[in-house]
């Protein structure tokens, strides 16, 4: 398709979705990213209905009225509400093309590389009812590898450890193909969940997911900082029962995310002992590649690479990785299509 179509308006410009179990992005072919939304879908009790989706669902979520149903369609990586899904592409995706045109655009949208045949079905069923003509999948580390410009079409093996919200994926890419993918329903959405869990039981204090993201985001850690870090937390007493704040600090947090922390330090290990010969010797050369939004966690790269021996590097702008992954796929489709999914 060249710009003489797009003048005419007849063909909408090609998509790029990252349909992740926390954020959706959207890139446009020739624009850039056009849409960042929480993946987060809310709905009427009474009938299902959606009265909101993404940053206007978040906003709801948590204050919910007693009518109103929030939830996150993919939230451990599996399509858990298929109906939701629908309505969730569909509504960005008529966002950003903004008006209809008569024939579709071709979407290009990530997926983990775990996903099951009926799954996919599900995905590429939903973007042809919001409009699309042909729908490619591309499997999301893949699309990170990508993104972060790792020569994916040359012979080396490189390994890409993608944390998200409610998945931690781990693929293996060796010219153009997944040579080894494995998923961990442990990421993002595990560390609030610990620290609302640890500040409960040390504090003596409830507070919500959301209040225990942001803590983990400003002052939270997986190796010991040079620096000290301190927050305050607000939420409900359990004693009292009435509002309160609470001061806490990296090491407290730090103690909090050990866990999850644990279990996805020891899955990554545990991909490596599954690797061939081959694959482990070129990852010495190569070494790991974090995207998503877990690997801005603070030391949790240096607490990969000493807990391997590998060499560890974050991807830039991890949150965007894998959309700018696969909007460079949209770009030349023709040449690039051979990375998706068949
Ligand atoms: P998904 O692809 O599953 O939608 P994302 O790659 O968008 O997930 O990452 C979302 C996760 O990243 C959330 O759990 C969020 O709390 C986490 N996150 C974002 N920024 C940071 C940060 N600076 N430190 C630690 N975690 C972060
Ligand atoms: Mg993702």
């Amino acid at each position: 398709m060249d710009w003489q179509e797009h003048l005419l308006g007849i063909f909408p410009r090609d998509l790029a979705v990252d349909l992740g179990t926390a954020n959706t992005l959207i890139y446009v072919r020739g624009k850039g990213i056009v849409l960042n939304e929480p993946s987060i879908v809310a709905l009427a009790d009474h009938d299902g209905s959606v009265l909101a989706v993404g940053r206007e669902a978040k906003e709801i979520h948590g204050k919910t009225p007693l009518h109103v149903r929030t939830l996150r369609p993919l939230k451990d990586g599996v399509i858990a509400d298929f109906d939701a899904t629908n309505k969730m592409i569909n509504h960005f995706v008529r966002k950003v093309l903004k008006r209809s045109f008569l024939i579709g655009p071709v979407m290009v949208v990530g997926v983990p590389s775990n996903i099951t045949d009926v799954e996919k079905r599900v995905v590429v069923e939903s973007a042809r009812e919001a409009g699309a003509r042909k729908v490619y999948l591309i499997a999301e580390t893949m699309a990170a590898a990508i993104g972060a410009d790792v020569p994916v079409f040359e012979t080396g093996a490189h390994m890409v450890v993608d944390i998200g919200g409610g998945t931690t994926e781990v693929g293996v890419i060796a010219f153009h193909a997944t040579a080894f993918a494995e998923s961990l329903s442990v990421a993002g959405d595990e560390m609030n969940e610990a620290i609302v869990n640890y500040v409960r039981k040390n504090l003596n204090l409830d507070i919500g997911l959301y209040e225990a993201e942001r803590i983990k985001i400003e002052i939270g850690s997986a190796a010991p900082l040079a620096m000290p870090l301190e927050t305050t937390v607000m939420g409900r007493d359990l004693v009292t029962g009435v509002p309160k704040k609470v001061a806490v600090n990296d090491e407290m947090i730090r103690e909090a995310l050990e866990p999850p922390i644990d279990v996805i330090v020891k899955f990554i290990k545990a991909c490596l002992e599954k690797l061939s010969p081959e694959i482990s010797a070129e990852l010495l050369k190569t070494g790991i590649l974090l995207a998503g939004g877990g690997a801005q966690l603070r030391g949790l790269a240096e607490r990969i690479s000493s807990e391997t021996s590998l060499e560890v590097r974050v991807a830039s702008d991890p949150l965007t990785t894998v959309v700018r992954g696969t909007g460079k796929v949209v770009e030349d489709l023709a040449r690039m299509k051979v990375v998706c999914l068949r």
